[in-house]
């Protein structure tokens, strides 16, 4: 099972990359925010109580979202493995993550970190739309649509989510910032990061993903 942590923090650009590698490396691509977000919009128990967290910026309990990540891949798509978005957000999520693969003899195979300045999330996450049928994230400046307003490749109409807007945008990043600081140490630690520069072009970005999965996978 060939499970990668795609880490970045919040506006690094992860969303728009793993569908990419996801269909470079043929893996599931598995983002705990898109799940939280579906559960919601189907009014599940679990979505309701982590909308209350994501709205005010927050990140959602550990539990929760433990849970749900380890019942996501143990479906069948996932069973040669998958790359991880969003999660783990906490240094007790990346060890929960960590005993369910051990439990299997598996173990998080690659971390490639996509980093950006700090004061470039603000940038990105307050300047972005999503398409509505897919999900597919745009950037008014940085990564526009063809049409204004309209997804290039579902024609569908693009939103803003909810928490991108400035004053979310500023408590998820004071809130979240801190301990995706420790997950990044804790993989480096681990001997499993791969720092990747964020700040160029969507497609100079993905190639370099690339190049380390697949350095690492002729490696190993
Ligand atoms: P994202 O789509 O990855 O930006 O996630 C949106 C929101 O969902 C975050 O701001 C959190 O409130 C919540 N969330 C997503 N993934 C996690 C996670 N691994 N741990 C805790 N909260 C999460």
């Amino acid at each position: 099972m060939r499970v990668i942590v795609l880490l970045g923090a919040p506006g690094a650009g992860k969303g728009t990359q793993a569908p990419l590698l996801s269909a470079s490396l043929g893996l599931p691509h598995i983002a705990t925010g898109e799940l939280f977000r579906s559960a919601a919009r189907a009014g599940t128990a679990l979505g309701l109580e982590a909308k209350s967290y994501m709205d005010r910026g927050e990140l959602v309990p550990d539990d929760l979202t433990v849970r749900m990540l380890l019942e996501r891949l143990r479906q069948a798509d996932a069973e040669s493995g998958a790359i991880l978005d969003g999660f783990p957000r906490t240094v007790a999520q990346a060890a929960a993550l960590d005993g369910a693969l051990a439990a299997e003899g598996g173990h998080v195979e690659q971390v490639p970190y996509i980093e950006l300045p700090e004061e470039e999330l603000f940038n990105r996450l307050s300047g972005r739309w999503i398409c509505r049928a897919a999900g597919h994230p745009y950037h008014l400046r940085l990564n526009p649509p063809r049409v204004p307003g309209v997804c290039d490749e579902e024609g569908s109409p693009l939103y803003q989510r909810s928490d991108d807007v400035p004053d979310v945008v500023r408590a998820r990043l004071a809130a979240q910032l801190a301990p995706f600081h420790e997950v990044v140490d804790y993989y480096r630690r681990a001997g499993v990061l791969a720092p990747v520069d964020g700040d160029q072009s969507v497609e100079a970005v993905t190639s370099a993903l690339l190049d380390t999965l697949l350095a690492a996978g002729e490696r190993g």
